[in-house]
């Protein structure tokens, strides 16, 4: 397909499954916070690629990274180990509560690594009566069977059944309808500490803290699902830091990898050794390409700098939130930590987000929805102040498009 006019977006829906519906303009070359679609239209990203994009586009220290180690080794197997995945996993047991590491490719397989190992462990330490998993409705775990079965959204597991079985679900932020679930049959309980998919809703402290006590008088294993609130995303490392309330299994992707596919599971000695010799596995997990560039991604966002400029930067998102909500009468809340950030549609608004990420791309801006009444914002971490300023201006002039029906 060298010839350009034939790669288009018509050619999409001849060739793709449609299981997606990528908006018309296909982006060909990004830089920092932005992107630039075949026409040469420019766009500025408060997308992130999902809180992907950590440190933007093309980062000079990924880029070299990448080039490194390409010229170095692609790939080795698990049969033998490789020096970047190891610098990797010594770093985040370094920086975090975990002592032990597994890599895979992406999200859903570190939510699969952690689930099987709540499996093995609850079988092994226990018994075989010892497999339920208690995870929260509304939340989003990944595309597998079995985490389509965790998660807490219905829509993404009818039509696939039998699912997993030995699953149910509590009520996020109520601890009460937790403490009705987990017994002594509970192998894990499992949480997202601020629910992404689920339209950016953060978790309360104190619901934290008690399913942290309930993990403990049950002997279940604590889960954080860290796919989207980790890598820096919400001003810690990783949101349990923030929180003060540690997991016994955290699953990280999205952000680590900045870009390149990459996905872990952090936990501690104890439960690891449940997941012993050929228990697991993941013929690409460690690839040395994508761990070269997590390292270098990592050792950039836990820069002191960076990471409180996350935190002046929810401020200034917060700020002009607020100033959207006195002037537009569509929104009902702004929300989010750090730079994971959700604006929820008013009652008069309900379902209506799409139509404003489509005025946004008219606008050069790229926005994410979180379900149908929230708009998402999870921007490069290190965007600049410009990039930002010419953010929100866009995003002004697109609220305003929707709003007064105005069409461009
Ligand atoms: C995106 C996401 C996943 C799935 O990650 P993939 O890399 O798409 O498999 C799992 N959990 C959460 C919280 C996510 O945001």
């Amino acid at each position: 397909m060298s010839d350009q006019g034939r790669v288009d977006r018509q050619l999409f829906d001849q060739v793709m499954v449609p299981n997606y519906s990528p908006g018309p303009i296909i982006p060909v070359k990004g830089q920092g916070s932005r992107v630039w679609d075949q026409s040469g239209k420019e766009y500025i990203d408060f997308a992130g690629g999902i809180a992907v994009t950590a440190l933007g586009h093309c980062h000079p220290r990924m880029v070299q990274a990448l080039k490194d180690q390409s010229e170095k080794l692609w790939h080795l197997a698990n049969v033998l180990a490789n020096e970047p995945a190891l610098a990797l996993a010594k770093t985040l047991t370094d920086l975090t509560f975990a002592d032990k590491v597994f890599f895979c490719n992406s999200g859903a397989e570190a939510n699969e690594a952690a689930f099987k190992l709540a499996r093995k462990y609850g079988y092994e330490a226990f018994g075989a009566y010892k497999n339920e998993i208690v995870a929260c409705k509304q939340s989003f775990h990944g595309r597998t069977l079995f985490t389509v079965s965790v998660g807490g959204q219905l829509k993404y597991r009818e039509g696939f059944e039998p699912t997993p079985g030995g699953i149910a679900h509590g009520q996020f932020n109520q601890l009460d309808s937790f403490a009705q679930l987990v017994s002594e049959r509970t192998c894990a309980i499992v949480v997202e500490p601020v629910q992404g998919e689920g339209g950016v809703v953060p978790a309360d402290p104190a619901f934290l803290q008690g399913l942290r006590s309930l993990a403990d008088q049950h002997q279940a294993l604590l889960i954080f699902d860290e796919v989207q609130t980790g890598a820096g995303r919400t001003g810690h490392l990783y949101a349990y830091q923030g929180y003060q309330v540690t997991p016994d299994v955290l699953s990280t992707a999205k952000g680590l990898g900045g870009g390149i596919p990459i996905g872990a599971m952090l936990t501690r000695e104890q439960f690891a050794k449940h997941l012993g010799l050929g228990t697991h596995g993941s013929t690409y997990g460690g690839n040395p390409l994508a761990c070269a560039v997590a390292h270098a991604v990592i050792e950039e966002i836990t820069k002191p700098e960076v990471m409180q400029a996350v935190a002046s930067k929810h401020e200034y998102f917060m700020s002009h939130f607020k100033g959207f909500m006195d002037r537009y009468d569509c929104f009902a809340e702004a929300r989010g930590k750090g730079l994971l950030l959700g604006l929820e549609l008013n009652a008069a608004w309900q379902g209506r987000a799409k139509a404003f990420v489509q005025a946004a791309l008219e606008q050069g801006l790229l926005l994410l929805v979180a379900g149908p009444n929230v708009l998402r914002f999870a921007p490069s971490l290190v965007i600049s102040e410009q990039e930002l300023e010419e953010g929100i201006n866009r995003l002004d002039a697109a609220i305003n498009h929707v709003v007064t029906g105005d069409n461009p």
